[in-house]
């Protein structure tokens, strides 16, 4: 196991790691609301997650990874108000919320594919866990945090000591921002609710009965109950958006800590927007909405460019978005497929200085842009052997995950046509006659023709031009 040092939104601070159960580490992300796709701002969050969990992989550690789907209960207006986001796009697409939820699930996992995101080990969906969500919000009653009102069950946030802990704003200035929704029954204006109950006057799709009467849970419950389900007591690292810490993951913490007596989660680690000019936060709501498709898949452009994008910022620091920007990661991004493919497909042992280098910069709180610009020093380096570079370069994209294999690969599928495999052989002769003027002619009779040929200690080997 290598030391890695990660910044903790509850200290402020960088801090080393350091798992509850040696070698292992439990990892939770908050998931997607799947009423719609993916924009590319949600998707930066979920890349540096998964930088995240690929850097931890590459320290040694095991990683369980939890994510939750949020299928139910996160409303429209902030504050536990307005209508459920999956209802309200059930009826604009006239399809059920049950489909609606599964559309948007696959999409999403799609997108997460075409940027080469390594799935969690497990993903509930919030309505797959209501009695875990319902055994919680018991706990929390028996223990005198929550409320009833006439809309629901609320958390009594004056009564959870730290509530602001994480935010580390005054509590004063939480509840100015929590006023403005108008709930006049709530005790507190940072009262959250954990439970609805269904309208009187409307039938939802999505509800159930509960000791409390017929409705569906709060947005914020089904994180501390997956957590605990999935996780158990390996609450190591809670991720999110950074637009998650005032609200979302200041209410997990209070709600779970009030109900276990346990800390929830020690390290918490948050990644900054993806913004658009005039620095806005991309968001659906916005006119700003940018998908994996509508951005990048339909101008042609390759999904990983927008990885190697979020490569070039810290996650801690905003990105801004423009379409120039996502063209120059395009580019760059195929400078470095054809610099690989020029390497051949021969392993040798890795350069360590290289490797250290990098691995230096990833644990330190992931600085991947430092990272990726040893990576690109390493590739233009002339003193290194093609065949340690190729093993170096692989090492290194088990971080950065730009499928770097895949380029080796499915160059191997490339049929090659009989008449370049004559000319390559015909070539090889020429060699072995040390006939090299003659050599060289068909060596760009063959790239005139869309093909290229490196010799290797094997022999040759032929590949398509990119
Ligand atoms: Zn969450």
């Amino acid at each position: 196991m290598q030391k890695l040092s990660l910044h903790n939104t509850l200290s402020r601070k960088k801090e080393e790691f350091k798992p509850i159960i040696d070698g292992e580490v439990g990892l939770y992300t908050c998931g997607p609301t799947v009423y719609n796709f993916a924009h590319l701002g949600n998707l930066r969050t979920y890349l540096f997650e998964d930088f995240l969990k690929r850097s931890l992989f590459f320290a040694g550690y095991k990683v369980k990874h939890v994510m939750n789907i949020t299928d139910v209960g996160h409303l429209v207006g902030d504050g536990d108000m307005g209508e459920d986001k999956l209802e309200k796009r059930s009826k604009i697409e006239k399809k059920s919320a049950w489909e609606i939820a599964d559309f948007y699930l696959e999409a999403f996992k799609l997108d997460l594919s075409h940027l080469n995101i390594i799935f969690p080990s497990n993903w509930y969906k919030a309505t797959e866990t209501i009695s875990e969500q319902i055994k919680l919000i018991e706990e929390l009653e028996l223990k005198g945090y929550a409320y009833r009102i006439s809309d629901g069950i609320y958390f009594d946030t004056s009564k959870f000591k730290d509530y602001t802990k994480l935010s580390h704003q005054k509590i004063e200035d939480l509840q100015e921002g929590a006023r403005v929704e108008k709930n006049q029954e709530k005790r507190n204006p940072t009262d959250f609710a954990l439970w609805k109950f269904s309208p009187e006057n409307e039938k939802r799709q999505m509800e159930w009965e509960s000791p409390w009467g017929l409705g569906f849970p709060g947005w914020h419950i089904e994180c501390s109950a997956m957590s605990l389900k999935g996780l158990g007591k390996q609450l190591d690292i809670h991720c999110g958006g950074v637009d998650h810490v005032n609200i979302h993951h200041t209410n997990e913490i209070a709600q779970s800590e009030a109900a276990t007596g346990e800390k929830f989660f020690n390290y918490w680690l948050h990644g900054a927007f993806l913004i658009v000019s005039g620095g806005k936060k991309m968001a659906k709501s916005k006119d700003n909405f940018l998908t994996l498709k509508n951005a990048l898949i339909d101008k042609n452009l390759h999904s990983l460019a927008f990885r190697l994008a979020c490569l070039q910022a810290h996650y801690r620091k905003p990105l801004e978005y423009s379409e120039d920007m996502l063209q120059a990661s395009n580019n760059a991004l195929l400078a470095i497929y054809d610099k690989v493919n020029f390497l051949g497909r021969e392993v040798a042992e890795v350069d360590n200085n290289y490797l250290q280098e990098f691995k230096s910069l990833v644990f330190d709180d992931l600085n991947l842009p430092q990272a990726l610009a040893v990576f690109h020093k390493l590739l233009k380096d002339e003193s290194v052997k093609k065949a340690v570079k190729l093993a170096t370069a692989l090492e290194m994209d088990k971080v950065l995950g730009l499928n770097l294999k895949s380029v080796i690969e499915n160059e191997e599928d490339i049929e090659i046509p009989d008449e370049i495999e004559k000319l390559a052989k015909a070539r090889q002769l020429s060699r072995e006659q040390k006939d090299f003027k003659e050599a060289d002619l068909i060596r760009e009779e063959i790239e005139a023709k869309g093909y290229i040929i490196e010799e290797s200690q094997q022999g040759f080997v032929i590949k398509k031009k990119r």
